[in-house]
């Protein structure tokens, strides 16, 4: 069978059998053909090679086919694949916990592992509930959060995420009600304004009572729109959370591992939260795994009092080969001067760009660390510009009304240029 060939059996079986992320069956779009990824660079089937300035979702911080990534999950594969969690632990499981427990901020030291972010978001729930009724306090049973946020797509995280861009009114009678407060307008401490707390302290005021955790992104909010928010308003939380006796949980999955210039987003503002999600860029992309991290306190009353155990333990929990490459992954990140490559990086973003403030049609460019955003007035016509952006060697999936990159640690200062030009041209022409 020639190549051709092949490439066209594999697409059609892709549009027969398979569902893609947020799509119709078959999509709308065809997929391209991913042969191989190796660095910045996907090796498309028809033969072209593009960078990936999405990282696979954030995800792919080091790059593809890693030789050390690679290396840690081939040594891993000869000890073993998998082995249940239950009664039994393992050497990368401990050792990740232990690392997680030291680079996260301070007091988060007892971790939960699981397969996924959303699912680290339901068991970072599920411990905010689960520590208010073993304190008696029944009736703090709901969530707070902010409007603009991502959390995920099962039923809970679900159920946090922006009312207008989430799926609120899809499964409106099915999500748990939550409180919803106004996200924060200011960019900088500079600009900070108290303003921006009122709706939330209003809330507290009247419903504390009710309210378990408040839960969001730190300083940057996702997929709900790649908003960038200042730290004050962090700080301001973390002090009403502990005012109103409410847990703060901080959703890091998108944040962690260094996309924002710091090691975890909390660290702009300073604070710890009590309960912590990782996931996306903790295996360097390489597994699906993540973890939701608590301190000794919180797992000590859900551990000592009422059902006296956390209730929840998925099958893959804290699979071997995951916290082998995740732990090789941190290892590598910590190896050289990452934060000065993520600082290169938001230069580069930066000079390439803000010169699209110019192009009629854009609303505005935000960058932070290795995060460039620019979001348009009208929605971005997803085949057309992803073709454009393709002719010129790059690899971008935009949504609704925004185009953004965060690439790999690894891409090259040439290699931004790359990005932020073909960014340019796609919305220019
Ligand atoms: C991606 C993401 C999630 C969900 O993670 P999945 O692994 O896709 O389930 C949750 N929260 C944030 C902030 C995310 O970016």
């Amino acid at each position: 069978m020639s190549f051709f060939e092949k490439s066209s059996r594999l697409l059609a079986g892709d549009e027969a059998h398979i569902w893609h992320p947020y799509a119709p069956a078959p999509s709308s779009i065809a997929p391209h053909l991913v042969e191989s990824a190796r660095g910045t660079r996907l090796h498309l089937a028809d033969g072209r090679e593009v960078i990936d300035g999405m990282s696979s979702w954030w995800a792919v911080i080091h790059g593809y086919n890693h030789p050390v990534l690679n290396q840690a999950v081939s040594d891993q594969l000869e000890a073993m694949a998998h082995v249940m969690f239950g009664g039994l632990t393992h050497e990368p499981a401990v050792r990740l916990a232990e690392k997680l427990a030291a680079i996260t901020p301070s007091g988060l030291s007892r971790v939960f592992f699981c397969d996924s972010g959303s699912v680290a978001v339901e068991v970072a729930i599920k411990m905010a509930l689960q520590y208010w009724m073993s304190r008696g306090r029944e009736g703090k049973k709901r969530l707070l959060t902010i409007r603009g946020g991502y959390h995920g797509d099962t039923f809970g995280a679900m159920s946090v995420c922006d009312p207008v861009n989430g799926m609120h009114h899809l499964f409106s009678e099915v999500l748990m009600p939550q409180f919803f407060a106004a996200a924060p307008r200011c960019r900088a401490d500079a600009d900070w304004d108290g303003r921006d707390l009122e709706e939330m302290e209003n809330i507290l005021e009247a419903h504390s009572d009710e309210i378990a955790a408040l839960i969001l992104e730190p300083i940057v909010q996702g997929a709900g729109g790649m908003r960038f928010y200042c730290p004050e308003f962090l700080r301001q939380v973390r002090s009403l959370c502990d005012e109103y006796d409410l847990l703060l949980i901080a959703d890091e999955i998108a944040t962690g591992f260094g996309r924002t210039g710091r090691l975890f987003a909390c660290e702009h503002a300073g604070i710890s939260p009590d309960i912590l999600c990782l996931g996306k860029a903790i295996t360097g992309g390489y597994l699906s795994f993540a973890a939701t991290l608590t301190t000794e306190a919180i797992s000590q009353v859900i551990s000592t009092r009422g059902l006296k155990m956390l209730m929840h333990g998925p099958t893959f929990m804290a699979n071997p080969l995951a916290c082998a490459v995740a732990l090789a992954s941190i290892d590598l990140l910590e190896s050289y001067p990452w934060k000065q490559r993520v600082a290169a990086i938001e230069n580069g973003l930066e000079k390439g760009l803000f010169p699209c403030r110019e192009l009629a049609g854009v609303k505005e460019v935000r960058v932070l660390g290795a995060i460039g955003v620019i979001e348009t007035r009208e929605p971005v016509p997803v085949q057309e510009v992803q073709d454009r952006l393709l002719a010129q060697g790059v690899w971008l999936r935009p949504f609704g009304r925004l185009l953004y990159t965060m690439p790999p640690f690894i891409a090259s200062d040439g290699e931004i240029e790359q990005i932020t030009k073909a960014m340019f041209r796609a919305l220019s022409a």
